[in-house]
């Protein structure tokens, strides 16, 4: 695993970037950066990575970022939260393209193992109808019917890398991220998920001095939120393992949304009045990540607690949201 180029796609997003600062502390020095944003707008940049500004929906593309690479990561996926994906199910749909293509050049040019990043949001929903949550497990996703447009998609690629596995013999590996959160992350604009999206708004509740925030659904909707390390030490444990099936990448630190903003006013220190906007999208009401298979294979459990996590994603989103003040 030490040696040959790494690509990383989506390496101007939060997890690519944080992929690509840790490739760079573990001693990696062959690695190509690419995503579609410009480059200003990438979280994270390297002067000794090579960046490359791709459209990775196109198949030349693809072969372009994809040419000399001995491992790649796929995370380049156009996503968001519930605001996002519950309004844009074609754009999330059409990130088939992405992974399609890039595990077409990862057959042209004999990739040796090729990482997807799957969601939790591949799980059926009537597996997620009640707070009081049965963890879900990798058997879960079958028979069918993840959340439209994100959902089916990330099944679908799942499957794309399967087969490429068993017809092709590209290594294929497949974590099903359940909600990853920390700094370098989306926290405004319309894309941010919740952990994030909480700490912007008990911030601007702060600096406004106006102590009121609005909260997504009834507040009662129960999460598990996986702070960025653990997901590093979990990706490259599922890329290096031999473990052939889709599995879970999350944490099991079950939370509610007014859990989740009483720990942010906490480390905020104040206490604000809560609207509830039931109207607004809020996605399946409990989900939890069943690590049993992960923690047989790899012995990977989480290791970062949710307020620790939050501590340091809030620091960074205050620092970012006084600079720009
Ligand atoms: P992100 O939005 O921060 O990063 C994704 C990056 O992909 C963005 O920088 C975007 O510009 C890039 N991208 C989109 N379309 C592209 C294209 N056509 N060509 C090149 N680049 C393109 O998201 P993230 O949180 O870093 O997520 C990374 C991966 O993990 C995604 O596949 C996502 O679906 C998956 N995932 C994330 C979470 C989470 O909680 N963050 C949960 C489940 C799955």
């Amino acid at each position: 695993m030490n040696s040959g180029k790494i690509l990383v796609c989506g390496a101007g997003g939060f997890i690519g970037g944080h992929l690509v600062a840790d490739l760079l502390k573990q001693g990696h020095k062959d690695v190509r950066a690419v995503d579609l944003k410009p480059f200003a707008e990438w979280y994270q940049r390297f002067p000794e990575v090579e960046h490359l500004q791709l459209d990775l929906q196109d198949k030349a593309a693809c072969e372009q970022a994809t040419r000399g690479a001995r491992i790649v990561y796929n995370l380049a996926a156009d996503m968001g939260g519930m605001g996002f994906i519950e309004n844009n199910r074609a754009l999330c749909m059409l990130s088939v393209l992405i992974n399609t293509h890039l595990l077409m050049a990862a057959k042209k040019y004999a990739v040796q193992r090729f990482f997807y990043a799957s969601s939790a949001c591949v799980y059926a929903a009537d597996k997620q109808t009640s707070p009081e949550v049965v963890a879900l497990k990798e058997s879960d996703a079958y028979p069918a019917m993840p959340e439209d447009g994100y959902g089916w998609e990330k099944l679908f690629s799942e499957r794309m890398c399967r087969h490429f596995r068993e017809d092709f013999g590209i290594t294929t590996r497949v974590a099903r991220f359940h909600n990853v959160y920390g700094p370098h992350g989306t926290y405004d604009g319309g894309r941010e998920k919740a952990p994030a999206a909480v700490c912007r708004k008990v911030i601007q509740a702060k600096l406004s001095g106006k102590h009121e925030i609005e909260i997504w659904g009834d507040g009662h909707q129960t999460r598990s939120f996986m702070y960025i390390d653990d997901c590093l030490n979990g990706m490259e444990a599922i890329l290096a393992s031999e473990i052939l099936t889709p599995i879970n990448l999350g944490s099991n630190e079950l939370v509610t949304i007014n859990g989740l903003v009483d720990m942010v006013e906490a480390i905020a220190g104040l206490k604000l009045k809560r609207t509830y906007n039931l109207k607004a999208p809020k996605g399946v009401n409990g989900r939890n990540s069943d690590n049993t298979l992960i923690k047989k294979h790899l012995g990977w459990e989480p290791g970062t607690r949710l307020r620790d996590g939050m501590e340091k994603t809030y620091r960074w989103i205050h620092d970012e949201m006084t600079q720009r003040r």
